[in-house]
């Protein structure tokens, strides 16, 4: 048994306008309790044009839910139009940011060099970065999940200290499980799981890699979640599509009952 906090969180990707996420937020807020917060760490990852009615409910309300972004630009300032920096989710008190999610791997071409610059654009404002690795379905079926997963970790944490590292969150997502209803089995989450851990054991060594927390996500739903969460390097789900339902993203969150 680890020391490990879990960490649920709910990518709502780009669904729910800023009144549907007070809605939403609101309902998570009644349905959650003390001994929810004291178990497992929750977040919501509402589209940027929602982080401020969730900043006002959260701070307003003092609700223990924390809350972050999908993405963020490298950059720092300047004429990069549509791009949203690492100050500006900072100012909005953000506690995270998704990075490298497979969907702006495959539609928006990011790579591991951006990928990494924008782990770095993360730490630089204090947020903690949700860094998003795993492997499409011709990689699984060659047998390579293993190789290429830990090639997008290698590039993803190139040059970003162990002090740093520490606190990051890895969500393990098999592109082919996203959104499908085809989840990962236990042991193929554990398998890749376990092997990421490792490879942070090689780079910064075994205390940085005890602490550092690794999510399957991929087709999460209350159903599924016990089992996944029974594995010895898996330490949280990041939920897509079941996050969009208060009532099963919260049976997610108790997954332990
Ligand atoms: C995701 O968006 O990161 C995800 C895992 O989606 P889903 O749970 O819908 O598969």
């Amino acid at each position: 048994m680890s020391n490990r906090t879990p960490i649920m969180a709910g990518n709502w990707k780009m669904n729910l306008n800023h009144l549907e996420a007070i809605a939403h937020v609101q309902k998570l807020a009644f349905a959650l309790t003390d001994k929810d917060y004291e178990a497992v760490e929750v977040a919501v990852l509402p589209p940027f044009t929602d982080l401020r009615s969730v900043q006002t409910l959260v701070d307003g309300d003092k609700l223990k839910i924390k809350y972050g972004a999908q993405d963020l630009s490298a950059h720092e300032s300047g004429a990069y139009t549509g791009e949203i920096s690492g100050a500006m989710l900072a100012k909005l008190k953000c506690a995270f940011v998704v990075i490298g999610h497979s969907e702006r791997r495959q539609y928006h071409g990011e790579d591991d060099a951006l990928v990494n610059a924008k782990v770095k654009a993360a730490y630089q404002h204090g947020l903690t970065p949700i860094l998003c690795v795993g492997e499409g379905l011709d990689v699984r079926r060659a047998g390579n999940q293993v190789a290429h997963t830990l090639a997008q970790v290698d590039g993803a944490l190139k040059d970003i200290p162990a002090d740093q590292v520490r606190s990051i969150v890895i969500a393990y997502e098999p592109v082919w499980a996203i959104g499908t209803g085809e989840v990962a089995t236990p042991a193929d989450a554990q398998e890749v799981c376990g092997a990421i851990r490792g490879r942070l054991v090689e780079l910064y060594g075994q205390e940085v890699a005890d602490e550092v927390r690794i999510q399957y996500g991929g087709s999460v739903k209350s159903g599924n979640i016990a089992a996944i969460m029974a594995q010895p390097d898996v330490d949280g789900a990041l939920v897509g599509g079941a996050s969009l339902d208060a009532e099963e993203f919260v049976k997610i969150v108790r997954f332990a009952d």
